[in-house]
């Protein structure tokens, strides 16, 4: 009996091992082990909640965004917040500035 534990222990010990080293060798893309990663990126748009695009502010200023098809625009600094799947990006990295906007949408 004593031995059949060491077995399987041993089996689920080269398992683990496996599963740790095959994991590694796929790290630099998604892991199967989360399905809900999309490996697709985020598309721009979506319906955004009105109450949740009622207390957005702007990082930068602390002004209200107002939406502009898949953006929402400081009205203070012009910085255009991008929506993706329904959710505000509020982040200044992801902003586009205002002559970045200009020079999108031209
Ligand atoms: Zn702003």
């Amino acid at each position: 009996m004593k031995r059949l534990v060491l077995v399987v222990l041993a089996a689920g010990g080269a398992a683990l091992w496996w599963k740790n080293r095959s994991s590694k060798s796929v790290e630099s893309w998604s892991t199967p082990s989360a399905p809900e990663v999309s490996e697709e990126p985020p598309k721009l748009g979506g319906d955004v909640d009105p109450e949740l695009l009622a207390i957005l502010a702007c990082p930068l200023d602390k002004q209200p965004v107002k939406r502009e098809g898949n953006y929402l625009v400081c009205q203070q600094c012009q910085r255009h917040y991008p929506i993706r799947d329904g959710i505000p990006v509020m982040l200044i990295d992801e902003a586009l500035t205002p002559e970045q906007a200009a020079s999108a949408s031209s």
